[in-house]
């Protein structure tokens, strides 16, 4: 005999158990380990979801459900919108075999009416999803990731040799904020390993050469150019909320500038150095820059060199030479680290220093510990308050 959507409804009643949605919240709340299928459509969810749901409408839960959930004896908890498919979908469940599952009623529209917590699916556009399509193939960064990336803020110190690749790189990877600090005119010796720039372009200040080309790589990526020499005046305001800076200057006030505004204000540093065919790279995230990124703290640049050398003993680092192709390379490592910090993955270069020799084409790697003395990043501090250097050169 045919049955009527009530009498199906009862029956679906009997096999599954309802929980109201307050016990779901304490469940949440309580961190219990449920899984909480949300069986609503695509379009429904992406409006907002109950926390931690996993989105499987229910017209694909048959085909779907068993790689979302494999283990057939999990905790399971449907929803929908009022309580209807909820409880198809639970019988569906129920009939395929999962042998713990339960029912939120009445749902999430009246989850959404209490003012419950609600979380909000990553939300890129068709152009994005497309643009991006390569990262979001990887587990390891995919659509959350992706959004996470595009939300994050990269402060470049230097559109020179090594903020060119990482500059490129990062907008084009969907690194939603770059600013670029540089007071400099692009000049025509900086076009053999500055590649953001361009021989039509000489004479422009660097940040809007700069920006020209990566607004048009990639218009997703908002570019910040500030025409400033950091200083201690400056400092706070230019590394304002800025997730991560990659350091790409080569002069000693700037560096400890950098370095002490990171450990001050807790932002992770990606530090790369060239000199003639060699390059070196490493991550400084001191103390409250590795408490935000929730890893270990390494050394600041001030424990492995507590002062910067008497003027006069810098080397001259205006006439040093520089293999053109030699910044392409650091520059990339940098970029790498910072994407890397901003998604969480990996391990990041902290408290250890690879150097690169070109001409022998060889990466090593050596460790840096943190000193127990350092004056700023130590326990007893020396160093309190920004230093201006003078009398150094600089080279990009
Ligand atoms: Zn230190």
């Amino acid at each position: 005999m045919a049955i009527t959507y009530n009498d199906l409804i009862a029956s679906v009643r009997k096999q599954a158990k309802e929980i109201s949605l307050d016990e779901l919240k304490r469940r949440i709340e309580a961190k219990e380990g449920y899984t909480i299928v949300d069986v609503r459509e695509k379009e429904e969810y992406r409006g907002g979801f109950i926390p931690g749901a996993v989105s499987v409408p229910r017209g694909y839960l048959e085909q779907n459900i068993e790689n979302r959930v494999p283990d057939k004896n999990a905790k399971i908890v449907t929803y929908c919108a009022g309580g209807t498919r909820s409880w198809l979908a639970a019988k569906t469940l129920s009939d395929m075999g999962y042998t713990n599952v339960e029912v939120a009623n009445p749902g999430f529209t009246r989850w959404k009416d209490r003012g419950y917590p609600i979380d909000m699916p990553p939300q890129l556009t068709e152009a994005q999803r497309d643009r991006y399509s390569r990262h979001l193939l990887l587990p390891e960064v995919g659509e959350a990731g992706q959004t996470k990336l595009l939300k994050s803020k990269v402060l470049l110190i230097g559109a020179g040799g090594l903020g060119s690749p990482a500059g490129l790189y990062l907008a084009a990877a969907g690194v939603g904020t770059l600013g670029l600090v540089d007071l400099d005119v692009v000049d025509a010796s900086n076009l053999q390993r500055q590649v953001l720039h361009a021989t039509s372009r000489v004479g422009m200040p660097k940040v809007e050469s700069a920006e020209k080309v990566l607004k048009d790589l990639n218009p997703d990526v908002k570019v910040i150019g500030i025409k400033e020499r950091l200083t201690s005046e400056n400092v706070d305001r230019i590394f304002g909320d800025y997730d991560v800076i990659v350091d790409g200057t080569d002069n000693f006030p700037t560096r400890y500038l950098v370095n002490d505004a990171s450990v001050f204000l807790g932002k992770p540093v990606v530090h790369g150095s060239i000199f003639r065919f060699d390059g070196q790279l490493t991550v400084f995230a001191p103390e409250k820059a590795a408490k935000k990124l929730g890893i270990a703290p390494g050394p600041c640049y001030r424990c492995l060199y507590p002062e910067p050398p008497p003027p006069h003993l810098a080397p001259s680092c205006t006439e040093a030479g520089v293999l053109g192709i030699l910044p392409g390379v650091v520059g990339l490592l940098q970029a790498t680290e910072a994407v890397k910090l901003l998604l969480g993955r990996g391990d990041p270069l902290v408290g250890r220093l690879l150097t690169y020799d070109s001409l022998k084409m060889k990466f090593r790697e050596l460790k840096l510990r943190r000193a127990p003395d350092c004056p700023v990043c130590g326990p007893s501090p020396t160093i309190t308050k920004y230093i201006d250097y003078e009398g150094f050169c600089a080279i990009g």
